[in-house]
């Protein structure tokens, strides 16, 4: 098994509403210091660059880390071209080159859109002239698509995909399926949501043993063949002395491990979770203001814990601060379904929540 470990900042610790530098950089040294050096960021990932440049650009040399980033194509416009994009993400940086570049989420028609906007012969361009090193895209569409991107752009050296233990005979995600396309072109894998935005960190209470759900979920990823980094979104000290740990220490999953695993997945689907990451790309357009992620995280722990009083609370608290619109406020305008990585239909399940919330107040 030769799959490293890569930090995600996506999801870093905040102070308030901004990026908390302080302990952005905290992690940052604790992950460089256990030998690791794949960072992993993006042109929409909201301050992310920026603290990228700050924490790690600004303080270490250019031989202790690799960068990733990534173009998104929906943000490119006549007249902020997709070179415009490129040039931005190097002086958010402070890069002269990223070490891996990849072409944002290619499903949903975004794949014909980053050919028709110029993406691919930016990014392409961009390579010859030096500033990037690796180039690929990242994918949470189904089999038949990435099979025919990768046939259209054989020049892709790796594609990044949702792959987890939970997905993997999930056939709305299809993470085998997409994982053995991209093996079939023989490209190299990383892997983003190993625990499925957390979601699998908690999985499994009274199946797996205290405390060893995330290192069971990033040990499914790591030990697949083809996969050079397992990203991990990282919060806190605490989840990344974790990770550090299991990776350091990595061994692969033993029979007994793997039939665990797979009670979990059947704990997982007769509770009837939804299955959202907490990205937050379906928050930014909602009308109603309505904090999609927030609400499935009260409606899950409402069918975990039974009824039970905390999810109402935080549902009222998140109402009453201005945080979120009511879940009977949605208008069923399908916006948020469309950027869904999950695939969830979520006006269908915003209905459900209100249900269980709003008529419970
Ligand atoms: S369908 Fe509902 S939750 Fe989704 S964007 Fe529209 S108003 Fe917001
Ligand atoms: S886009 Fe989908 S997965 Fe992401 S926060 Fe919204 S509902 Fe959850």
């Amino acid at each position: 098994m030769s799959a490293g470990l890569g930090f995600g900042l996506m999801r870093l610790p905040k102070d308030n509403e901004s990026i908390d530098l302080g302990q952005t950089i905290e992690m940052v040294d604790g992950f460089i210091d256990a030998g690791f050096t794949y960072f992993d960021t993006a042109y929409v990932y909201e301050g992310s660059e920026e603290i990228a440049g700050k924490a790690i650009v600004e303080r270490y040399p250019r031989d202790r880390y690799t960068m990733a980033s990534k173009m998104a194509s929906w943000k490119v416009t006549p007249s902020f071209t997709a070179e415009d994009m490129f040039r931005t993400q190097l002086e958010r940086t402070g890069l002269e080159y990223f070490d891996y570049y990849l072409i944002h989420s290619l499903q949903d028609g975004r794949d014909k859109e980053a050919e028709e906007k110029g993406c691919w012969k930016t990014a392409a361009r961009m390579k010859e002239e030096g500033k990037i090193r690796h180039l690929g895209f990242s994918f949470h569409g189904g089999p038949e698509l990435l099979d025919r991107i990768l046939s259209t752009h054989p020049e892709a050296e790796f594609v990044q995909l949702q792959i987890n233990y939970l997905d993997w005979d999930n056939p709305i995600i299809q993470a085998r399926e997409n994982y053995e396309t991209a093996r079939k072109h023989g490209k190299r894998i990383v892997i983003m949501e190993p625990v499925k935005g957390g979601l699998l960190a908690s999985a499994g209470k009274g199946i797996i043993e205290d405390g060893r759900a995330p290192e069971m979920a990033l040990r499914f990823a790591a030990g697949l063949d083809g996969v050079m980094t397992v990203l991990s979104g990282m919060s806190n000290m605490a989840q990344m002395e974790d990770n550090i740990r299991t990776f350091t220490d990595m061994k692969a999953l033993t029979d007994e491990e793997r039939k665990t695993l797979s009670k979990v997945v059947e704990a997982i689907r007769s509770e009837g979770r939804i299955e959202c990451t907490s990205c937050r790309y379906c928050t930014k357009d909602c009308p109603r203001h309505i904090a999609i992620p927030d609400i499935f995280h009260a409606v899950n722990d409402l069918r975990a814990f039974g009824e039970h009083n905390r999810p109402r609370f935080f549902y009222s608290s998140l109402v009453s601060s201005g945080k979120s619109g009511r879940a009977s406020e949605c208008i069923k305008c399908g916006r948020c379904s469309k950027v869904c990585p999950q695939h969830l239909d979520i006006p269908n399940l915003i209905s459900k929540a209100s249900e269980m919330l709003d008529k419970a107040e």
